[in-house]
Formats: C-alpha cells, sequence, structure tokens
C-alpha cells in the first residue's frame, strides 16, 4: 500500500497516518518527526531546516527530496507531510519510478480553517503559536493546495471529512484506502 495524506497543519495526519501504517504494517514517513529527530540529534539537516520550521515555512524542496528518498520502501507506506509542493510531488514520481512504483491513492484530510486553529492551540508544539500557525495555514493555501487539483487530475484523489471524532475519520480513511 502506497499512500500520501494530505492536509493542513492540525488536519491529523500525523495520528490518522500512525494507525493506518500500524494496521497494514507499511512505514509511517512523517517528514516533520523525521526534522524533528535530526533536529534533536543536533545533526547538519536538523541545524538547516530549524530555522525554517520555527518560522513556519517549508524547508527548501531540494533538501525535502534528498531526505526522504531513502525512506520510500515501494513495499508500502503511508506519507504524512510530504509531498507539500508541486515540485516534491514531482521529485516524488520520479523516484517511485525510478523504483517501478506508483502512488496508490492520495487522500486529503480536509478540516474547517477555524478547527485546525483550535487544534493547533491546544497541540502546543513549539512551532505552534499564534504567529506561525496563521503563516503556516497561509503556506498550506499557496504551496500545497494546489497538490489538490495535481492528485484529482491523476485520478488518485479521494478527500474525507477530518471534522469527526479520530474513530470515524479511520473507518472513512480505510475505505478511502481501499478504492
Ligand atoms: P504540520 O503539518 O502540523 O505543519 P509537520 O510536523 O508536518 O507539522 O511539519 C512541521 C514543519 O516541518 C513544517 O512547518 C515545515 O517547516 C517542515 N516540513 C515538514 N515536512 C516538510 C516538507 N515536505 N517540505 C518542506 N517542509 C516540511
Amino acid at each position: 500500500m502506497r499512500i500520501v495524506l494530505l492536509g493542513a497543519p492540525g488536519a491529523g495526519k500525523g495520528t490518522q497516518a500512525k494507525m493506518l501504517a500500524d494496521k497494514h504494517q507499511i512505514a509511517h514517513v512523517s517528514t516533520g518527526d523525521i526534522f524533528r529527530n535530526e533536529i534533536s540529534e543536533g545533526t547538519n539537516l536538523g541545524q538547516q531546516a530549524k530555522q525554517y520550521m520555527d518560522q513556519g515555512s517549508l524547508v527548501p524542496d531540494d533538501i525535502v527530496l534528498d531526505m526522504i528518498e531513502p525512506y520510500l520502501n515501494p513495499k508500502g507506506f503511508v506519507l504524512d507531510g510530504f509531498p507539500r509542493t508541486l515540485d516534491q510531488a514531482k521529485g516524488l514520481e520520479r523516484m517511485l519510478n525510478d523504483a517501478n512504483a506508483k502512488l496508490e491513492r492520495v487522500i486529503q484530510i480536509d478540516v474547517p480553517k477555524d478547527a485546525l486553529i483550535q487544534r493547533l492551540l491546544l497541540r502546543g508544539r513549539s512551532d505552534d503559536n499564534e504567529k506561525t500557525i496563521e503563516h503556516r495555514l497561509d503556506v498550506y493555501q499557496k504551496q500545497t493546495a494546489p497538490l489538490i487539483a495535481h492528485y484529482k487530475e491523476l485520478g488518485l484523489l479521494t478527500t474525507i471529512n477530518g471534522a469527526q471524532d479520530i474513530e470515524d475519520v479511520f473507518e472513512d480513511l480505510l475505505k478511502a484506502a481501499k478504492s
């Protein structure tokens, strides 16, 4: 199973990706988690990423693409937080092509903006302050939301309602992943 979860910050990608990966025994690949690990280990990559993350901006595409390649196990994965730009999506397609693999589904977890802000303020991660949240939602609209049309065109997109209980979102996600 090779799946991408799309959604704004706070949409619940991480929670749902973990549940899906556990159920299907596939890799859960969260670029945000990978970067946070790199930062806590004090690596070069972490240092490069940190300045962007603290501001709520995207880490540059070339850095992200270099980092993600070894994680793309063609046997199966659920990607959480990647791709986030059209160039990342194209990079992903290239890497999968090289491995003779294809994306099976892109599932967009849709949540209204008010609810996103509420959730992020409750979560309280270091980049979850009011100023950064607005910027991240803006970045999502401008840079990541165009992926919705891109994957629709490729016939890969399913949208589910993320403004439900975790278990109900997961039920919809499982259905979408099978379709
Ligand atoms: P959220 O989805 O709540 O913003 P993430 O953990 O996915 O949280 O991402 C946190 C930060 O990590 C982003 O704001 C961005 O700076 C960086 N990041 C994560 N994934 C990517 C990516 N694919 N491209 C660029 N930057 C990324």
